[in-house]
């Protein structure tokens, strides 16, 4: 069959196996499967499910959702402080990453960003055809902001930063992200998946930088991973060209409703952050108690380097017990490293008083 060239070479995501599949393949019933390795949040808005439980049978799913999403782009407006005309929803932030992408890479254009960080980077920019240039952070995964400026030249379309960075935790201080705007025509792209962990956000620079595009999501800190709802934020100017590259009708009505309703009462999101961000502490120094030593981290989640230890024997025999990291342990960039999402303090008790059994055998 005829086909892109571009997909011969390509190497595409390497979706997550589901929690059925993980437990048929360790002989458990998939309720004692605990995914760490998803970084979603444990609890789900129940509030926001109710309400859209009471208006489900009035919502007109026989029409296209409003194709401007004007209520919902309000409600984001209501939460964020960004003007209504510099927002653009998405179906997950993975699609305004691909939105991006489409405005601004081409055949014969590059990409650049920070790496180690979140593969979907590389994927969409693979997609368009354009080539993927990966900028290596420093040893404790600082952006190399020098580097990043030194490699930009008149074929790079776009600066992927990702900040709290997957897989890695660190934030990309603001006088960073201004200095790469201020330096370069190409687009900046800052991927605030994780921001609300974080506090920090590159936000009130669109204001002065129409090469800025923010990524956020509702995927993580909202608890609504499942209901693929994203936005990205930027000047008005640079909103119009956004949305020349926007699919009309990717995100249905009774998503949208559960998302309004969510952001109508977003203040469940600051409690619930706090409360992962004690949990992340704990667990931080429940894995320095065995002697490992997690990186500090902005996210919800702990990126772990495994000194003597195997992190790869780690991860599979944490799997036998049906709890589920995820494994960067071949990963060039992230050797020996696993990486553990912080659930709720039950969750994270199983998951350390298993790690510290599977230590023991192992050391043994
Ligand atoms: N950006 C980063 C940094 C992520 O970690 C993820 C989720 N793995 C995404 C974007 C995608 O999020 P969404 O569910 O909104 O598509």
């Amino acid at each position: 069959m005829r086909r892109r060239e571009t997909l011969d070479t390509f190497e595409p995501y390497s979706w997550e196996p589901s929690s059925e599949e993980i437990a048929k393949s360790v002989g458990l019933p998939t309720k004692k499967i605990l995914r760490l390795d998803l970084n979603t949040s444990p609890v789900a808005p129940a509030f926001a499910l109710r309400s859209l439980v009471r208006s489900l049978t009035s919502l007109r799913v026989n029409e296209y959702p409003d194709t401007s999403y004007r209520e919902l782009r309000e409600r984001i407006a209501g939460y964020t402080g960004h003007e209504v005309d510099g927002i653009v929803p998405s179906n997950g932030a993975d699609e305004g990453i691909d939105i991006v992408a489409r405005v601004f890479l081409e055949k014969g254009m590059k990409a650049l960003a920070s790496v180690p960080t979140y593969s979907y980077f590389r994927i969409a920019t693979q997609l368009q055809g354009a080539e993927f240039v990966g900028v290596k952070r420093f040893p404790d995964f600082q952006d190399d902001i020098e580097a990043i400026l030194s490699s930009i030249d008149s074929k790079v379309g776009v600066i992927f930063l990702c900040s709290p960075n997957n897989p890695t935790g660190n934030v990309t201080d603001l006088a960073s992200i201004e200095k790469i705007c201020s330096e370069t025509d190409a687009c900046v792209v800052v991927d605030e998946a994780y921001f609300e962990y974080s506090g920090v956000s590159a936000q009130p620079l669109t204001e002065s930088y129409d090469n800025l595009v923010i990524v956020r999501t509702l995927s993580k800190a909202f608890g609504l991973a499942g209901a693929r709802i994203g936005y990205l934020l930027a000047s008005k100017e640079t909103t119009r060209l956004l949305n020349k590259a926007r699919p009309p009708n990717s995100l249905g009505v009774i998503n949208i409703r559960l998302a309004v309703y969510a952001l109508r009462h977003s203040s469940y999101v600051g409690r619930l952050v706090g409360m992962i961000a004690r949990e992340r502490e704990r667990v931080a120094a429940g894995l320095r108690k065995l002697g490992l030593e997690p990186l500090p981290s902005s996210a919800n989640f702990l990126l772990t380097r495994f000194q003597d230890i195997d992190a790869d024997r780690v991860y599979r025999e944490l799997l036998r017990t049906g709890i589920v990291l995820r494994n960067l342990a071949k990963s060039p960039l992230t050797p020996n490293c696993l990486r553990v999402t912080i659930g709720l303090k039950k969750q994270n008790d199983l998951f350390l008083n298993a790690l510290s059994e599977t230590l023991d055998v192992i050391r043994r």
